[in-house]
């Protein structure tokens, strides 16, 4: 079976690197010994997400699954910055939940317009400009960059509609969304010809439209992952409403009751909350029955005593489905708005190493450290943020820093160096 439906995809995206600051020095003629004067390494792009209503499909994330946002240029001589590197923007389509790799928590739902920023740039490092003090004047170092985020995600699809149409393949689900919206979905006499989600806007009144989607066919043992219906059950988790549409000509040999009952089983071994989503029973192809058909009365008495609205239906002759819009509009009047997740995802706080796997540098009264689990920390510290200055301070002391730096002789006064922060050491 041709499954090539795309609404689940595995991507790893990086922000990109801050550039270098410069270590340079202003040159004159007959100017001496001129001041520093590197630049600044800009800021790395970001990755970020925005909806793209022209997308249906995560489709291109199978074929590219690594995406990096570019490098902040290094800082130059003459005090020149090093350019931003650009912002890579993902587009996917509206309803996207973005998820966690590993704890499968939820870091975004893409239903608004709102660009979602995914992945931070680093920070780019101070020039040694920056780093001249009456006791330093000509510094020879400068700051490297910060890396970018990165990140391992699933995206996957949840289509934003207010409406879902189950049922089996070809009872005319394609054919009735057609008629009622400008949709214009494949229709043919095969099962599974509908590979993709269609949407479709129905106008019911002046004012009153839902959104309408018509999901691939669901087939018998689909829930428990048997050919496509698992991953298209998937696109019905928020709709308001179902349309269950049964073929009831019997033109494929098939008994409604059972289809009826099959799809139902399959909802609920989904999801017992998708069975108990409120459902009008649409008994399609009606044009094929003979008047007064007594198969096509059995049907209606079943599903009503069952407490569900019955509506016959000819949706290729379009007879019945204005009354069936108008049910659905009048239903979904009193049922509440389409889901939209809430973000669950907690970052996890980055790793804490030891003061021995740093490298502490004195020069003078300044002292470097360098290290990779620090960098990764100082990437993640918004010093803007009194809290995360404190969380900072916090992880130090615990490596053992201080008391390295200390047991090196450090004096109250004396500059401390971490990447592209400086501060004067207090006991
Ligand atoms: P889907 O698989 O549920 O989307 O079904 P389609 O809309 O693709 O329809 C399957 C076949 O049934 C097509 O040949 C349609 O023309 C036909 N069909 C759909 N609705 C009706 C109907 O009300 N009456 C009749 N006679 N045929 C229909
Ligand atoms: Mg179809």
């Amino acid at each position: 079976m041709a499954a090539s439906f795309v609404d689940k995809a595995t991507i790893k995206v990086t922000a990109g690197k801050g550039g270098n600051g410069a270590v340079a020095f202003h040159r004159e003629k007959y100017v001496a010994a001129g001041g520093p004067d590197g630049g600044d390494g800009g800021r790395g792009g970001d990755v970020i997400l925005q909806v793209d209503d022209h997308m249906s499909t995560l489709m291109d994330f199978r074929f590219k699954r690594k995406y990096a946002a570019a490098n902040g240029a290094d800082g130059q001589g003459k005090r020149c910055s090093g350019k931003d590197g650009e912002s890579l923007t993902l587009r996917v389509p509206r309803g996207t939940l973005v998820r966690d790799k590993a704890t499968g928590a939820i870091i975004a739902d893409m239903s608004g317009s709102a660009p979602f920023v995914l992945c931070r740039g680093g920070r780019g490092g101070w020039g040694n400009r920056h780093f001249a003090t009456p006791t330093r004047q000509a510094p020879r170092f400068a700051k490297p960059g910060l890396p970018g985020e990165s990140r391992e995600v699933v995206l996957e699809l949840k289509l934003l509609a207010d409406v879902g149409l189950v049922g089996f393949p070809n009872v005319g689900k394609s054919t009735l969304l057609s008629v009622v919206s400008k949709a214009h979905p494949k229709i043919a006499n095969y099962h599974f010809t509908t590979l993709f989600p269609n949407l479709g806007v129905v106008y019911v009144d002046e004012g009153v439209s839902f959104v309408l989607a018509d999901i691939p066919g669901i087939i018998e043992g689909a829930s428990a992952g048997a050919g496509l219906g698992h991953d298209f059950l998937r696109h019905i988790d928020r709709c308001r409403l179902l349309i269950h549409l049964v073929d009831v000509s019997g033109s494929e040999g098939r008994d409604p009751i059972a289809d009826f009952e099959a799809i139902n089983a399959e909802l609920r071994e989904y999801d017992p909350a998708l069975a108990e989503r409120p459902q009008i029973v649409a008994a399609n192809k009606c044009d094929l029955l003979p008047p007064d058909s007594e198969a096509l009365a059995r049907f209606q008495a079943y599903v009503e005593e069952r407490g569900y609205r019955f509506f016959p239906l000819s949706a290729a002759t379009s007879q019945g489905s204005r009354e069936l819009m108008r049910a659905a509009a009048g239903m979904l009047a009193t049922l509440p708005p389409v889901t939209v997740y809430e973000p669950d995802y907690v970052p996890p706080a980055p790793e804490i190493g030891t003061a021995e796997e740093l490298t502490i540098r004195r020069s003078g009264d300044v002292w470097e450290v360098e290290g990779p689990w620090l960098e990764r920390l100082l990437g993640s510290i918004n010093f803007s943020d009194y809290e995360s200055r404190m969380y900072f301070d916090r992880a130090l002391r615990q490596a053992g820093v201080f008391d390295r730096m200390e047991a090196m002789g450090v004096q109250e006064g004396d500059a401390v160096s971490i990447y592209d922060l400086e501060f004067e050491y207090q006991k």
